[in-house]
């Protein structure tokens, strides 16, 4: 494996890092910002704008449906420089990094073409309906249930943890189509328009005090055929091209991101004090920080691995596993380390005048706690690492 990039990448990459000197808010990145313009939703949409416009999204896609037709190195390259400054990810991140590769491998011509460009664009946003409250881990247990009428599937259900719901405008919908076939052969895959009649989106909170996710309720919603994204029953085999693309194209940005992270906090071990010296001083504290230093190493050979496979085979394959699985638990331990670093003064959040950098550390590690849960729990990664990577046999 050459680990080494060619002159023209290393070219492509001093242009993203041109744009983003050109394109980021003065002051960003130092803490306390606040976006200018008008809300952060505004921000983040324009945002995603300037990335379309400037050439940067889209970078594997086919130049026909609004994709530059570069390779996956760019795409990674690009990735990386976004982390390393710590600029805002797309908004419509799902419909970048979900909805439009199971579209691209999927989708007939006129789904290409009626879809594609405005996930680019963000003038339509994407949410992720596959969680259901008695269907997680096991998402192909999914019940709700879509019946074809003529022309039309009539969906009832509900589904729940579905971030970013109550923006989108449109919904990866996981269905049951055949309840009488064995589970995982009774699904599809529709793709539903959230101003859809019977839709009811109601935000759940999280203990950060934020609501990123929410609950759907589907009565009688009526969705045209044409928006079948694969075959009838076929469903299963779509979603696990989505779920793919979700855990193994962002390896690189990750590493880059949780770098950055630990940088920080190797800044806020210098100036925490303990025992009368600054904590770096401290041989457990440096133990630690070797050993986390050691992980990201660890997690960026991982992510060269991945992204190799990704070259040669198209798309994301299981692999992808083993680099949210390395990235979630380690984001954990991080969090962890700083709140010990912090020691009584961790109890102290945003809002308090004593709090250490404002308090932000602690909304990390609340919400770090999510990371093991969010794109399937680390025992399901475990699981299929010991399956489908290396080829274990399955638990009965
Ligand atoms: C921040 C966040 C955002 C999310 N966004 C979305 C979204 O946009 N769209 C969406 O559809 N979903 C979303 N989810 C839901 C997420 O995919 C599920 O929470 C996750 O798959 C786990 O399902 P569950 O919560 O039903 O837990 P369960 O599946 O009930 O699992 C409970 C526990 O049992 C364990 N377990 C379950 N099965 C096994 C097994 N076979 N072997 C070993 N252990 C097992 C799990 O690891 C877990 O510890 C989001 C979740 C979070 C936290």
């Amino acid at each position: 494996m050459d680990l080494s990039f060619t002159p023209e990448q290393e070219a492509f990459r001093a242009k993203v890092q041109q744009f983003l000197r050109d394109n980021l808010p003065a002051g960003w990145g130092t803490p306390g910002f606040r976006p200018p313009g008008t809300g952060t939703l505004a921000f983040l949409k324009d945002w995603q704008r300037r990335l379309y416009t400037g050439g940067f999204l889209g970078m594997a896609w086919p130049k026909e449906f609004g994709g530059q037709g570069a390779s996956q190195i760019e795409m990674a390259i690009f990735n990386e420089e976004l982390a390393r400054v710590r600029a805002p990810a797309p908004l419509n991140v799902l419909g970048l990094t979900m909805a439009a590769p199971t579209i691209i491998t999927y989708g007939t011509d006129e789904q290409k073409a009626r879809y594609l460009r405005k996930i680019l664009s963000c003038d339509e946003i994407w949410c992720q309906g596959f969680s259901e409250p008695d269907s997680g881990s096991d998402v192909a247990a999914a019940r709700t249930r879509a019946e074809l009428q003529g022309d039309v599937f009539v969906v009832n259900g509900q589904k729940v943890w579905t971030t970013l719901g109550h923006l989108a405008d449109w919904c990866m919908l996981l269905v049951r189509t055949d309840p009488d076939a064995p589970k995982h052969r009774g699904l599809s895959y529709l793709l539903v328009d959230m101003k859809s009649p019977g839709i009811t989106v109601k935000p759940l909170r999280q203990m950060t005090g934020e609501s990123e996710f929410n609950e759907m309720f589907f009565e009688d919603v009526r969705v045209p055929r044409q928006n079948l994204l694969g075959a009838m029953n076929d469903g299963w085999r779509v979603a696990t091209t989505t779920l793919m693309n979700e855990r193994g194209t962002a390896a690189l940005a990750s590493v880059m991101r949780y770098r950055i992270v630990y940088d920080e906090i190797v800044d806020l071990a210098r100036t925490t004090m303990r025992n009368g010296a600054p904590a770096t001083q401290d041989p457990v504290v440096r133990q630690q920080l070797a050993q986390f230093f050691v992980e990201l190493e660890m997690m960026r050979f991982t992510a060269y691995r991945t992204f190799s496979r990704i070259l040669k085979g198209g798309n994301p394959g299981p692999e992808g596993s083993i680099s949210k699985l390395a990235w979630s638990e380690l984001n954990q331990r991080l969090q962890e380390f700083v709140m010990a670093l912090e020691g009584p003064a961790s109890q102290l959040m945003k809002g308090s005048p004593h709090a250490v950098q404002g308090g932000r550390w602690q909304h990390h590690f609340l919400r770090s706690r999510a990371n093991t849960i969010e794109g399937g729990t680390s025992e399901i990664q475990r699981n299929i690492i010991a399956e489908r990577v290396l080829g274990l046999p399955r638990a009965r």
